[in-house]
């Protein structure tokens, strides 16, 4: 399967027809994010390193209505707040996204747990 094929562009290596990469291609990993940085959809955060040249910008709590979240299986795009409060399923076809994402939510997002935090102190 090639880039070509996947109805919006995502970069990956080894990308498969649903967004899947040779880092994580199990059967829930179909989401593609959007780097801050480069604006372009990316499998994961390994491929965004290897393929782009240049360090990944996280997204601040600010910019969390930003379209960001493409899920691989119908080629949705999800808000990032939506995409928190899917229950790691898609609106759109109901596959399922993977929870283990949680653990790298820092790796995207800007402190998501200080950010809500912060929110609901103000
Ligand atoms: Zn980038
Ligand atoms: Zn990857
Ligand atoms: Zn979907």
């Amino acid at each position: 399967m090639r880039i070509a094929d996947i109805p919006r562009a995502v970069r990956g290596i080894e990308l498969d027809s649903q967004t899947r990469c040779t880092h994580y291609h199990s059967e829930l990993d179909v989401i593609a994010i959007k780097m801050r940085c480069c604006q372009v959809f990316y499998a994961c955060k390994d491929c965004h390193e290897t393929l782009a040249g240049h360090a990944i910008e996280t997204w601040p709590h600010s910019m969390w209505d930003q379209k960001a979240i493409l899920c691989g299986s119908c080629g949705h795009e999800l808000s990032i707040s939506e995409y928190m409060a899917s229950g790691y399923t898609c609106p759109a076809c109901n596959s399922g996204f993977n929870p283990g994402c949680r653990n790298h939510y820092h790796f995207y997002f800007a402190d998501a747990d200080e950010s809500i935090a912060a929110d609901q102190a103000l």
